[in-house]
C-alpha cells in the first residue's frame, strides 16, 4: 500500500524571507498537531538553502521544482541532481505540463531527468497528464500510457520504487478546475494497471499516485477518499500557511 503524499509547488513565489516565515509556521504547526502524510516543500532554487536549514530534524522534506540531466558543465542557469542534493533536497519535480508547455520539455528529456534524479538519490515527482483536447477526443489514456512509458523508459523496478507520481490533467492545472474524485480514481486506476504491467504487480502497489490540479480545502477530503488518490501536488493552494496546513490535515 502506497504512503500518502502531500507535496506543495511553489513555483515561481516567495523571496527567501517569506518562504522562511512559511517554513516556521508549518513546522510548528505540524510539531503540534503531526500528520501521517509526508509533507513536501518546493520553493524556487533560491529558497531552498534557507529551508534546509529550518527544515533540518523535522519530517518536512524539500523538492526542487526543476533539475537538469547532465552532472555538470556548461550548461548556463541549469541545476544538477548532485547540486540539489547537497542543498537539502530529497525529490525533484519533473515534467511538470508548464515545462512541457513553456520550456518545450519532451518525454525523452523528461526520462534523462528522471534516470539523472534517481542516480543521485533524489526521488523523482514525475507529472503526467492530458490536455483538455486530449481528454475531449478520447485519448486521455493514451496520452497517460506514452507519457509513462516513454518517460521511465528503462528505469529499474528497484528505481521505480523511489519514484512519486502526479496525476495532472493540464486542464485542471492553475484554473479552478478541479477533475472530480471519479475522474481522478479512474486515471489512477489505469496508471497503476500499467504500472504492474511495466513493473511488478507488488512494486506498482507501492508507489504513491498523487493527483495535482486545483487542490483547495475544500476538495481534498473528497479527493482523498479514493482509494487511488494517495495524496496531492498543489500548487496556488500552498502559497498560503492556513490554506496548506487545511489540506495537510484532510482527515
Ligand atoms: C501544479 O502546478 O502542480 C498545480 C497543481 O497547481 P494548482 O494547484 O494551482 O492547480
Amino acid at each position: 500500500m502506497a504512503g500518502t503524499v502531500i507535496a506543495a509547488n511553489w513555483k515561481m513565489n516567495k523571496t527567501t524571507g517569506q518562504a522562511i516565515e512559511f517554513a516556521r509556521g508549518l513546522k510548528d504547526a505540524l510539531l503540534k498537531n503531526p500528520v501521517a502524510a509526508t509533507v513536501v516543500i518546493a520553493p524556487p532554487f533560491t529558497g531552498i538553502g534557507a529551508l534546509a536549514t529550518e527544515f533540518k530534524d523535522s519530517n518536512i522534506f524539500l523538492a526542487a521544482q526543476n533539475m537538469y540531466p547532465a552532472s555538470q558543465g556548461a550548461f548556463t542557469g541549469e541545476i544538477s541532481g548532485e547540486m540539489i542534493v547537497d542543498a537539502g533536497c530529497r525529490y525533484c519535480i519533473v515534467g511538470h505540463s508548464e515545462r512541457r508547455r513553456l520550456f518545450g520539455e519532451d518525454n525523452a528529456f523528461i526520462n534523462a531527468k528522471i534516470t539523472a534524479a534517481l542516480h543521485y538519490g533524489l526521488m523523482p515527482i514525475f507529472c503526467i497528464g492530458e490536455t483538455l483536447a486530449e481528454r475531449n477526443s478520447g485519448a486521455t489514456f493514451m496520452v497517460l500510457a506514452e507519457q509513462l512509458k516513454e518517460g521511465l523508459n528503462k528505469i529499474p523496478t528497484n528505481d521505480i520504487k523511489k519514484t512519486v507520481i502526479a496525476y495532472e490533467p493540464v486542464w485542471a492545472i492553475g484554473t479552478g478546475l478541479t477533475a472530480t474524485p471519479g475522474q481522478v480514481q479512474e486515471a489512477h486506476l489505469f496508471i497503476r494497471n500499467l504500472l504492474s504491467e511495466m513493473y511488478r504487480e507488488k512494486e506498482a502497489a507501492g508507489i504513491p499516485i498523487i493527483y495535482g490540479g486545483s487542490v483547495t480545502a475544500a476538495n481534498i477530503g473528497s479527493l482523498m477518499a479514493e482509494q487511488e488518490i494517495n495524496g496531492a501536488l498543489v500548487g496556488s493552494a500552498s502559497l498560503e500557511l492556513a490554506s496548506f496546513l487545511a489540506i495537510v490535515n484532510f482527515h
